[in-house]
């Protein structure tokens, strides 16, 4: 029998709507920073990528689907969004017209990983770019918006580890400090750290691999990035320091993160929840001043990011009140209360999530359908309340019962809704 490929699943009712939801939420919420969103392609050519995000990393190297269309191009599924942004803000000269730009995003991303709890080969992120301001603030703007809407997803048991990474010339004598470094030791890292070591030094900081982890914890002689930044790149740090502390926001100085991909500089980021287990990350970004040249575009513009993975923020977040999704249950018993109840239905839909009790015969078995479902509202018309055109409004949390007037579906709606503030 065909099924949905290896790590890529469908997503069901309730899960599809607090997906959506999410996405949508994002945005919103970004917007409120001055963000706006742009949908870009879920494929490209295959060289932004490899240029873009880098050769070396494991994003290009293992996990890219990549494949040639029937035109001959190569093509590649996005794995992460940043470098589509800075393509389509070169592309359409949104940086010709303003003097920065802010660029929100949600959607699929596509990664040939092992797939595990909180990691498929088809997921969601959602992320922000600000390109074109190289001033501290921006850094720590970012991050104010990233656990600003955390909050607001209401995940709260997570923590903000942060590192500078220095620019080019401070990572090329720390590049070397640590290769001087680890050569030595190499036999005590994994056997994929020894493989990353060859390809980038840096990646070995921080690995997930146990071995690796316990030989890292117990050298506190490890060099250490702080020692060799430059002047500049230590202003730029103690800034945005400063910044987080006036936005009151805690953050864990990290030297060993130093995140996958290769055109981080300065500011990097995570954020990690003990809710999730192995894959710890909810989301994580940072500072990338070089990626435009990289790709091969004329100008740099300095830039700051983060991206968020939505199905480690659904895993991480409580879950909401109803199972089903509905606001309100509408059960009509008996043949003559069906069109009533449809009637009411249609209408209450322009302000509440509302079904009808579609195909079940019984109050009782009705009544345990939205119970299981966490439904928190149900309206039962019977013939009595036909005859009084009234609808009985349950309260399914508390079980108190009140008569309403039918025909006056606004009253019952406010009424709801108010009902659901207060939980
Ligand atoms: P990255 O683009 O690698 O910086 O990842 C940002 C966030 O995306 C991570 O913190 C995760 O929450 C999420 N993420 C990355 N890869 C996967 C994956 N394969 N499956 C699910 N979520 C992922």
């Amino acid at each position: 029998m065909i099924q949905s490929p290896r790590g890529a699943d469908d997503i069901l009712p309730p899960e599809s709507a607090r997906l959506r939801a999410l996405e949508q939420r994002f945005i919103e919420t970004a917007s409120r920073f001055g963000y706006r969103e742009i949908r870009t392609p879920i494929f490209e050519e295959a060289a932004l990528f490899e240029k873009g995000t880098g050769e070396t990393t494991d994003l290009v190297t293992k996990e890219m689907y990549v494949f040639s269309d029937r035109g001959g191009r190569t093509l590649a599924l996005r794995p992460e969004g940043t470098p589509p942004i800075v393509r389509a803000a070169v592309q359409h000269h949104l940086l010709k017209q303003n003097p920065y730009l802010k660029a929100s995003y949600a959607g699929p991303m596509f990664r040939y990983e092992r797939p595990q709890r909180g990691r498929g080969r088809q997921f969601h992120q959602a992320g922000v770019e600000f390109i074109g301001v190289s001033d501290p603030l921006a850094d720590a703007e970012v991050i104010h918006l990233l656990v600003s809407f955390l909050s607001e997803c209401g995940v709260s048991d997570y923590r903000v580890l942060l590192n500078n990474l220095g620019c080019t010339g401070d990572r090329a004598t720390y590049r070397a400090a640590l290769t001087a470094f680890l050569i030595p030791h190499i036999q005590h890292l994994s056997r994929v750290d020894q493989e990353r070591f060859s390809r980038n030094p840096f990646r070995v900081l921080d690995s997930k691999e146990p071995e690796t982890q316990r030989f890292l914890a117990e050298r506190t002689d490890l060099p250490c990035i702080a020692d060799h930044l430059c002047a500049s790149c230590r202003e730029h740090n103690a800034g945005v320091l400063t910044a987080l502390g006036s936005l009151c926001i805690p953050y864990e100085e990290t030297p060993t993160l130093v995140r996958g991909l290769d055109y981080y500089e300065r500011t990097v980021f995570e954020v990690v929840s003990s809710r999730l287990g192995a894959q710890d990350a909810i989301g994580g970004g940072g500072r990338y001043d070089h990626i435009f040249t990289s790709i091969g575009f004329k100008e740099d513009y300095p830039a700051v990011g983060f991206a968020i993975g939505l199905e480690r923020l659904l895993l991480a977040s409580v879950p909401a009140g109803s199972e089903s999704g509905l606001h309100f249950l509408v059960i009509p018993i008996g043949e003559s209360a069906r069109g009533p109840a449809f009637r009411l239905v249609a209408r209450l839909r322009q302000s509440l999530a509302v079904d009808l009790a579609w195909g079940i015969s019984s109050l009782r078995a009705a009544l345990r359908s939205a119970d299981r479902q966490k439904t928190p509202f149900v309206g039962i018309i019977g013939d009595e309340e036909l005859r009084e055109n009234v609808l009985i409004l349950r309260n399914m949390k508390t079980g108190e019962q009140m008569r309403l007037s039918l025909d006056d579906p606004a009253s019952l709606s406010l009424l709801i809704q108010n009902e659901l503030q207060k939980n």
